[in-house]
């Protein structure tokens, strides 16, 4: 009897999931991308047209997050970033040959010129602002018409450290100056190939001036006057509790808190 597989199957940013979200067992097709996890992992894109077996369905990754646990999450994560990353790189960047996966790392090599294309991070920094020691900065993306308010993010760019990337971000989108800049954790972030590195700073200087095409509300709240804050799971969500209630970013246990 073949062993089955336990499979990350997408099509666009859903995964296929039975009815308690969890993950279906398929026979592993050569194709397969095979996940570095320990047992038998493996990813695929389902074609289009292809049916959704009895008992299964699509699911939008990011409304797993609250229901899965860290490592879940990491693995749905990893499946999708290099997924894409494969997606994107059939042929080679140098020359214009058609790649091929390589057997046993995530390389796509081109059997023409030798060059080996791997998978990129892109590493996103997320800063937790505080004002002396009972309120939070909390802002409203211009591109989220939701209520909900968040936490000062953006790209590091090139040539940059990480806290010249905080620094940049939070003087760009809300025109304050941080002193005390401190890294807390991270975590991967598959929409599309982001590393979050969160930081936590104090506010130094300066009035709140928005970058209206970024953002469209910044203000500071008192610790026990939050507003809707992004969902549980999310590094925002634990960096806004750490700040607020004292609780630890990530546990040994590596639950998002
Ligand atoms: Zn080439």
């Amino acid at each position: 009897m073949t062993e089955l597989s336990l499979a990350y199957l997408f099509q666009q940013q859903q995964l296929l999931v039975d009815e308690n979200f969890q993950l279906p067992r398929v026979e592993r097709l050569a194709s397969d991308l095979s996940l570095n996890t320990g047992d038998q992992v493996i990813a695929r894109d389902l074609q289009e047209h292809e049916p959704i077996p009895e008992g299964f369905q699509l699911v939008p990754i990011r409304q797993l997050l609250p229901l899965w646990n860290t490592q879940q999450f990491e693995h749905a994560s990893r499946a999708i970033q290099l997924l894409e990353w494969r997606r994107n790189h059939k042929f080679c960047s140098h020359c214009g040959h058609e790649t091929e996966v390589h057997p046993t790392e995530y390389a796509m090599v081109c059997p023409a010129c030798r060059y080996h294309q791997y998978p990129r991070v892109q590493p996103c920094v997320i800063t937790v602002i505080t004002r002396g020691d009972n309120e939070i900065l909390l802002a409203k993306n211009a591109r989220n018409k939701s209520n909900m308010y968040g936490l000062i993010a953006g790209f590091v760019e090139v040539g940059e450290t990480l806290e010249e990337a905080v620094r940049r971000e939070t003087e760009e989108e809300v025109g304050l100056k941080l002193k005390n800049i401190q890294y807390l954790a991270s975590q991967p972030w598959p929409f599309p190939s982001n590393l979050m590195l969160a930081f936590k700073a104090e506010y130094a200087a300066g009035e709140i001036v928005l970058q209206e095409d970024e953002i469209s509300e910044a203000q500071f709240f008192k610790f026990d006057e939050l507003p809707e804050i992004p969902f549980k799971g999310s590094i925002a969500y634990a960096m806004i509790m750490h700040v607020t209630q004292g609780h630890p970013v990530a546990d040994d246990t590596r639950e998002w808190l």
